[in-house]
């Protein structure tokens, strides 16, 4: 057993966090991580509206006793979402761990607080870890450019923003962008994180729920199948290499600045869920890290944080004690 400040924070048994993924953090998911030890992440926005999020929380509930939470991610969006209305269900749920990401979390913080609700601020820089420890989040998740999604514009690696982390803020980090394995989360604690953070490597595991097709093509991708999109309209994306993704990226290469209304046809979430739900791998983009080049085969969550675990003690007992003691 690895204990940390955040499994102890949290109430779970392993510090491995699932990443809040757009069509995948549902209850399958999502109680398939908690029930393993680690902490589940529903999505609220994968709910079309804050009740089906509701149902979806008593899903989950049915399907784990154990703690899971809720992300809550603020970006630009194609349609408006009414965030204060999702905020209100997750705290009419009874929900105690929520995982915001993207915009200032701020205007929410007092309600979610006054619900005892702890607060995970998914962070890609320094400046916006030091801002979410001043204005009361509970931790932070700090997301590398390694990461999938939503990198930030500064592209700094992981390697440098867990050890600044770990030198400036008082509340526990959690690592989040690159990581995969057992050597992975060794190197997270050595870093100064007290959790790592898995969407990637949770996506090819068999309860998640898109087709077996996007598992297979993530297992069969290497570290260099990724693609960052949406660099010219500062809001960039890492995703997997496919024809649309390249699609993009010619638009936003063409002269003059790019007008995300000639993206959108093609980057479209609705796109994006029809393509987990079909395993059709050119219908629309979707989010992935440079860890797929570390992912080679689709384990049960369970066999997968097991795994992570025992080869994290492994090398901190062995490999790790043996260099200390030679
Ligand atoms: P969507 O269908 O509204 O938009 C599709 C993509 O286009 C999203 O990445 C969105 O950020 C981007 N976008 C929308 N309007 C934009 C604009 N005016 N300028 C630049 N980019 C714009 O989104 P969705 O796929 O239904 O996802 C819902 C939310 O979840 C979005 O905020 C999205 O960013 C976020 N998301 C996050 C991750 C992640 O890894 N953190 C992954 C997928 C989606």
């Amino acid at each position: 057993m690895i204990k940390t400040r955040v499994t102890e924070m949290l109430g779970i048994s392993h510090p491995v966090i699932q990443g809040g993924m757009q069509w995948v953090g549902r209850a399958e998911m999502t109680s398939a991580v908690s029930n393993a030890g680690g902490l589940g992440v529903l999505t609220a926005l994968t709910q079309p509206s804050p009740e089906d999020l509701l149902k979806e929380i008593a899903r989950c509930r049915e399907m784990t006793d154990n703690p899971f939470a809720v992300n809550l991610t603020i970006l630009p969006t194609i349609k408006p979402v009414p965030y204060a209305d999702y905020i209100s269900a997750i705290i009419d749920s009874g929900i105690k761990i929520v995982e915001t990401a993207g915009r200032n979390p701020e205007p929410f913080l007092p309600a979610m607080k006054a619900a005892g609700i702890k607060i995970i601020h998914k962070c890609t820089s320094l400046r916006h870890s030091l801002k979410a420890e001043r204005i009361g989040c509970d931790m932070v998740s700090v997301d590398g450019f390694e990461c999938a999604g939503h990198p930030g514009e500064d592209d700094v690696t992981n390697l440098i923003l867990l050890p600044l982390a770990a030198q400036r803020l008082k509340i526990p980090i959690i690592a989040s962008g690159g990581f995969g394995d057992g050597r992975g989360l060794v190197a997270a604690l050595a870093l100064g994180a007290d959790a790592i953070n898995m969407g990637t490597r949770f996506m090819v595991t068999q309860e998640a729920p898109i087709h077996e097709k996007v598992k297979q093509a993530m297992v069969a991708a290497s570290e260099l199948d990724t693609s960052l999109i949406y660099r010219s309209l500062k809001n960039t994306a890492r995703v997997f290499k496919n024809s649309v993704a390249l699609k993009v990226l010619e638009i936003e290469e063409q002269e003059g600045p790019t007008d995300f209304d000639d993206i959108a046809p093609l980057v479209k979430g609705t796109k994006g869920r029809e393509l987990f739900e079909q395993g059709e791998l050119d219908r629309g983009i979707w989010s992935a890290g440079m860890v797929i080049g570390l992912i080679n085969d689709i384990p049960t969550c369970k066999d997968l944080i097991e795994r992570i675990v025992n080869d994290a003690e492994e090398i901190i007992k062995q490999r790790l004690g043996n260099l200390v003691s030679a």
